[in-house]
Formats: structure tokens, C-alpha cells, sequence
């Protein structure tokens, strides 16, 4: 597969670009699933189906009988004007593809595209499918309360899949070296918000009101203690306050303060504990005289991976590329959907190093990946889904 994949790099390339040139937001992905739709098609890949999870994609390559194996790559970009300058540079201004979905799309094609010349080349030894999971908007919940992948479960895209495997490219991970982690690897990213209410004043006569800059002080400290005091210092979390705002003039005491910020965390257990800890900072402005809201968004559920399927994907890697190309986690505390995918089927994400230099930062204006890992991920999606199918694996 190695070689099979090597011999389509410049059209893997290829359709990064066309998709990196064309990004959409989640939901909106009409021209990618128009492109993903049109080179399934080309490729000749069965049950090819659109508008999947609102406007995802899925398709079938094997003989419809047996166990299936889901393969998962996001289309969505996000909304970040591009700062990196190349001729494939996004024409859709303040839109970027910045976290590297167009590259998944590309690599996911790629290995249809490999997978069915295998399929026609070695009909009978192919004793399950492989299911192309195209799925929109990982980065944000619709208004509807699904995710993409969430929108794709409940349109029945995963009823037939019986394991799940994906990749996510890594602009900061060593090129070409893929990290792999069993059980929990990518957080729950939740957002909280909160606001302390007081009388405020005026600031020559604190004593004659209260003071919501004054309260913030042991919120601040009791937050930044909860990690510390708090959490079982075995289990990996974290509270991040994003914004803090308050305040117009130098002689004013005000009467409100709002704050942001993100819990990320492993365990659903953890998690409450957490909820409940920064919530409790808060209160503690009551017995100062205070008042205070609080509210949390749940994000993603963790992203727990089978040990079982990540063996698959790190036997195909040694055998393809060595065992220098494998690293063993962490992966790290950022979300994915992917999760809700991983958490109805046992499957597995691994990250593939892509840096270019010193690397750059997802979600930001000059994210960039070294294109020369494509086809590698490329090559390990395939021949683990090669192995399932002709039962190698299973
Ligand atoms: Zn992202
Ligand atoms: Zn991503």
C-alpha cells in the first residue's frame, strides 16, 4: 500500500489544494461534498450517498456482505483569514482551512482510491467493506445541537460500521512520525461563562458598596487552586480563563464583572468535579456580598481510543515506515468529535507529525502542513481497512 500510495502522492496533492483554495464552514461544505461526491464516482466506489449529517458524504467499497470498517475524514475550515502565501491560497476570504480537514479529505479519497483497485484486483479474498465516512463541521455545533459527526450518527451513517479508524494531521509532531495513545487521548472541551454582580460606586467610598473587583480575587484564586486542591493529581485536567471584562473609568467602582474560559478534562467524573469546583468559586462572592451566574456548554465527549484498533494501525506503520515512525502519546488536550464516532463503535485516531520548520498552530493564520505525509497517511488508513477486510485483522 506504501507504493500504491506513493503512486497517487501528486493527486492526493492535488485535491488538498483544490479543496485548501475552496474552504467552507461546518455545514456549509457544498462544494467539498460535490468534489468528494464526483471523485467517489470517478474512482467507482458503491452506495455513494450526499447530504449525510446535513451535507456529509458516504460511500461503500467491498461486497456488501460481512463486517465493515469506517474510515473518517472532516471537510469543514474555519473562520480565520489565511496569512500563508501560496497560489493555493483560500479564495473565500476569512475562511481558512487551518486546522488541516482539507488534508483528511484529500488522504481519505486518496485511500478510496487504492482500496478499490484492491477490491477489483482481489475480489475474493475481500470477506468485509470499508465505509467512507465524509463528515461536515467537526469544529462547531450546528444550531441544531449535532456536530457533524454527531449529525452523521444520527442519520444512521454509522449502523453498519462495526470499528471506526481516522488521522489527524499534526503541524507541530515530527514529519512523518505518527502518535499513537490508547484510552482517553483528546479532551472534553468545555466552555464555561460567568459574571459577579455588586452594587459598584464610586471609588473614593469602597466602604459604601460593594465590589466586584475585590470579589474576583478569591474567584481568581480558588480557580487557579482547583487543579492543585482539588483534582486527583492523577487524573489530567485543566481550567483556562479566556476573558475577564469590567470596568470604564478609574473613579468607578463597577457593578459587574464577566468571565470566560474552557474546562478540559478526560473522565466524565473529573469533568462534574470540575463543573462543580469552578462553579463554587463563584459562589464564594456570596459571602462577600455578591451575586454571580454561571453557566457551562458541554463540548465533546473524550475521545477514547481502542488499544485493540490503534494495534492494527501501529502494525501497519512499523511494517510500512519502521518503528521510528511510531511515538507513543500523549496526543493532547484539544477536542474532537470524532469521539462521539469512537464512543459508538471501538475505533481509533492516531496524529501524523506533519511540521513544516518549527511548526505552526492550529486555528491560526499561518497553519501549514508538510504535504509529503499525505500519502503516508494515506497508505496506513488503507492497509489497516486492506487487513480487516481480507480478515487479517479483526
Ligand atoms: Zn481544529
Ligand atoms: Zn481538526
Amino acid at each position: 500500500m506504501r507504493q500504491e500510495a506513493e503512486k497517487i502522492k501528486d493527486e492526493i496533492i492535488r485535491l488538498r489544494r483544490d479543496i485548501h483554495a475552496h474552504p467552507e464552514l461546518g455545514f456549509e461544505e457544498i462544494r467539498t461534498a460535490g468534489l468528494v461526491a464526483d471523485t467517489l464516482t470517478e474512482i467507482g466506489a458503491d452506495d455513494i450517498k450526499t447530504k449525510v449529517g446535513r451535507t456529509g458524504v458516504t460511500a461503500i467499497i467491498g461486497p456488501g456482505t460481512g463486517p465493515t470498517i469506517g474510515i473518517r475524514a472532516d471537510m469543514d475550515a474555519l473562520p480565520i483569514l489565511e496569512e500563508v502565501e501560496y497560489d493555493y491560497k483560500s479564495t473565500n476570504p476569512g475562511v481558512m482551512h487551518a486546522c488541516g480537514h482539507d488534508a483528511h479529505t484529500a488522504m481519505l479519497l486518496g485511500v478510496a482510491h487504492v482500496l478499490r483497485q484492491n477490491y477489483m484486483e482481489n475480489k475474493d479474498k475481500w470477506k468485509g467493506n470499508v465505509k467512507f465516512l465524509f463528515q461536515p463541521s467537526e469544529e462547531k455545533w450546528g444550531d441544531d445541537g449535532h456536530s457533524g459527526a454527531t449529525a452523521m450518527i444520527a442519520d444512521e451513517a454509522m449502523a453498519d460500521v462495526d470499528y471506526v479508524i481516522a488521522t489527524h494531521v499534526g503541524s507541530t509532531g515530527d514529519t512523518g512520525v505518527c502518535t499513537f495513545q490508547d484510552g482517553p487521548a483528546l479532551a472534553a472541551p468545555d466552555i464555561w461563562n460567568a459574571k459577579i454582580f455588586a452594587t459598584g460606586g464610586h471609588g473614593a467610598y469602597p466602604h459604601r458598596g460593594t465590589d466586584p473587583i475585590f470579589m474576583l480575587n478569591t474567584v481568581l484564586s480558588h480557580i487557579y487552586s482547583i487543579r492543585s486542591r482539588m483534582i486527583n493529581p492523577l487524573d489530567k485536567s485543566v481550567v483556562s480563563i479566556g476573558s475577564i471584562h469590567t470596568g470604564e473609568a478609574g473613579n468607578v467602582i463597577p457593578a459587574e464583572i464577566s468571565l470566560n474560559g474552557t474546562i478540559r478534562s478526560f473522565d466524565q467524573e473529573v469533568r462534574e468535579q470540575l463543573w462543580a469546583e469552578t462553579e463554587r468559586a463563584f459562589k464564594l462572592v456570596e459571602t462577600l456580598g455578591g451575586t454571580y451566574e454561571f453557566n457551562i456548554s458541554e463540548g465533546y465527549i473524550p475521545m477514547v481510543n481502542s488499544a485493540k484498533v490503534n494495534d492494527w494501525m501501529r502494525a501497519v506503520t512499523r511494517d510500512l515506515y519502521g518503528e521510528g515512525a511510531i511515538h507513543e502519546g500523549p496526543i493532547g488536550m484539544a477536542g474532537e468529535d470524532f469521539a462521539f464516532m469512537v464512543d459508538k463503535v471501538p475505533g481509533a485516531m492516531f496524529s501524523l507529525g506533519a511540521r513544516i520548520g518549527e511548526g505552526t498552530g492550529h486555528h491560526t493564520p499561518l497553519f501549514d502542513i508538510d504535504e509529503n505525509v499525505l500519502s503516508q497517511g494515506t497508505a496506513i488508513l488503507a492497509e489497516t481497512a486492506r487487513r480487516f477486510v481480507t480478515g487479517e485483522v479483526g
